[in-house]
């Protein structure tokens, strides 16, 4: 008898309910096939229901003390940690990447949720004492109302946990709606969040795709929306919710560079490149998946190849795995069919990580870590982002030659120079055209006392998230100007103008 897979229920004003769709999809094991659960894809009518239970639970959460918001996400810390090993264990299993580093995924997320329970000291107007006679003018930050956040697959603990805690912080009521490939997880951190203390209807997940995301785009209630995921669907939900008047940021699709001098320590430039574009098999939007050597580093091509043969390819349940399956059979198929591209296209491949041999995993979607040489821009391989372990390496002749490479790239997310020359480190720094910088970091992803800050073609909107930014995306600045009469003195006429002088 075969066991029907578990349906994921959605949260709609404090009540986890099944949806009455008739539209599911499963949830797939990506490195054994097996059928973990069903997703789904939520009718209009549950769309409107989330979006009502959050805006009535809005009148009462936004003026909600500071100190008892900030007070759940500090329980809400505590639960995420106690229930750390689970998380990671649900993740691995739905989303393929290993165990520690599923682990890194669901940590990233905690630290939003550490900055969330500061909002004390993050949420603060400004005043400005005696403008005019007896005036003062103060802001108050206030939240907006319903938002809502959509988000990708890859890190499916990290993305959400940069959404809902700030904007439910700040005082806002918030819908999810998670990647519909591994959302068992997220609704585990949404399981927990409740727990934590967050009222009904504050917090509330619809699934599904395109219609569940076009209904949040469209719909009237909804002050701003969050969206993390790739540039197509990005650009499509930017311009769609902000025709619709909304507070839009767009994290999206990325090529980020990075660029190796000679004079870089070769051994840890070398090791944090294999780390930066094969883990999590390059399902990362910071991976380093474009390597520029320049001068004399144009020698390592070998080296590289060497290191990268050693790493193991298996499930991420495998102790010791460093690369595991990408998220799909489709995805393994469009990451193959970039391969063949470079190939066609004049790469030149020396390493091919098609079909490895994964012994217990011959079902899964695995590529092995495959790296091309002479990558030139034109090349398919350089032009799209593949999102998967692959390794495109450029040369160029000096340090000025590789930030004119990286600035003529449409995409801005993360970039890194490996070098022990600060001069050159500060003149990379000071001329690239990229959002997030590393020096000697390969994958500079800020902690959250900073905002993410990808730009260009991988961002949309002005303000990223976490961060001081987030504060300011997730609430409207109000300014007031005031004067109080003293009781005790007599009113002379009825002009009510302030004078300035
Ligand atoms: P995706 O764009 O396919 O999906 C993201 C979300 O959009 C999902 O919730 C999905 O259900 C929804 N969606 C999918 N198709 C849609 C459509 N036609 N209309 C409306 N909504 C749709 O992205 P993904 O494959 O889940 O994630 C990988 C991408 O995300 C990569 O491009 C990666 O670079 C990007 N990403 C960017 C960042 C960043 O901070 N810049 C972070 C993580 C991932």
């Amino acid at each position: 008898m075969t066991v029907a897979a578990p349906r994921i229920r959605m949260l709609i004003d404090g009540q986890f309910i099944e949806s009455a769709s008739s539209h599911w999809q499963n949830v797939v094991n990506p490195a054994t096939q097996d059928v973990l659960a069903q997703v789904p894809f939520a009718t209009p009518g549950e769309v409107d229901a989330a979006v009502a239970a959050a805006k009535e639970a809005f009148k009462t959460w936004r003026k909600t003390p500071i100190g008892t918001r900030a007070r759940i996400f500090l329980k809400y810390q505590q639960l995420i940690r106690e229930n750390m090993g689970e998380l990671a264990h649900i993740l691995s299993a739905e989303q393929g990447k290993t165990v520690p580093d599923a682990e890194g995924d669901v940590f990233r997320g905690l630290e939003v949720v550490e900055h969330a329970a500061a909002i004390g000291n993050l949420q603060l107007g400004e005043l400005a004492n005696n403008v005019a006679n007896g005036v003062d003018t103060y802001t108050l930050l206030q939240p907006l109302g319903v938002c809502a956040g959509i988000t990708p697959f890859n890190f499916p603990a990290m993305i959400p946990l940069w959404m809902f805690p700030m904007a439910i912080a700040t005082g806002n009521t918030f819908i999810l709606k998670p990647s519909e490939q591994d959302p068992m997880v997220t609704m585990r951190l949404v399981e927990l969040a409740l727990e934590a203390g967050i009222p009904k209807g504050v917090l509330n997940v619809v699934h599904g795709g395109e219609e569940v995301v076009n209904a949040i785009c469209d719909h009237p209630d909804i002050k701003a929306v969050s969206f993390v995921g790739s540039t197509r669907v990005g650009t499509h939900v930017y311009n769609r919710a902000s025709l619709a008047g909304k507070r839009v940021q767009c994290m999206m699709g990325a090529k980020n560079h990075a660029v190796v001098l000679p004079d870089a320590n070769k051994e840890q430039s070398l090791n944090a490149m294999v780390g930066a574009a094969f883990g999590a098999a390059g399902q990362r939007c910071m991976a380093a998946s474009t390597l520029v050597l320049v001068g004399e580093a144009r020698q390592w091509v070998p080296d590289l190849v060497a290191k990268a043969k050693t790493l193991k390819v298996s499930a991420g349940s495998v102790a010791g795995t460093d690369v595991g399956p990408v998220i799909s059979c489709a995805a393994r198929e469009r990451v193959e069919g970039l391969i063949a591209s470079g190939v066609e296209q004049g790469a030149k491949l020396v390493l091919d990580g098609r079909n490895p041999q994964v012994d217990g995993f011959e079902k899964g979607n695995f590529v092995g870590p495959t790296i091309f040489a002479g990558v030139t821009p034109g090349m398919r391989i350089y032009d799209e982002e593949i999102f998967g372990p692959v390794l495109v390496i450029l040369e160029a002749e000096t340090l000025e030659d590789a930030i004119d490479l990286i600035n003529a790239n449409p995409n801005g997310n993360g970039t890194a120079l490996f070098t022990q020359s600060g001069a050159a480190a500060r003149k990379f720094q000071e001329d690239i055209d990229v959002g997030q910088v590393g020096i000697n970091v390969p994958i500079p992803v800020p902690v959250p006392l900073f905002s993410f800050t990808g730009s260009r073609a991988s961002k949309l909107g002005d303000l990223g998230p976490y961060g001081k930014q987030v504060v300011m995306f997730y609430t409207q600045t109000k300014t007031i100007t005031s004067r109080w009469f003293d009781d005790q003195t007599l009113g002379h006429g009825v002009n009510t103008t302030i004078s300035l002088k």
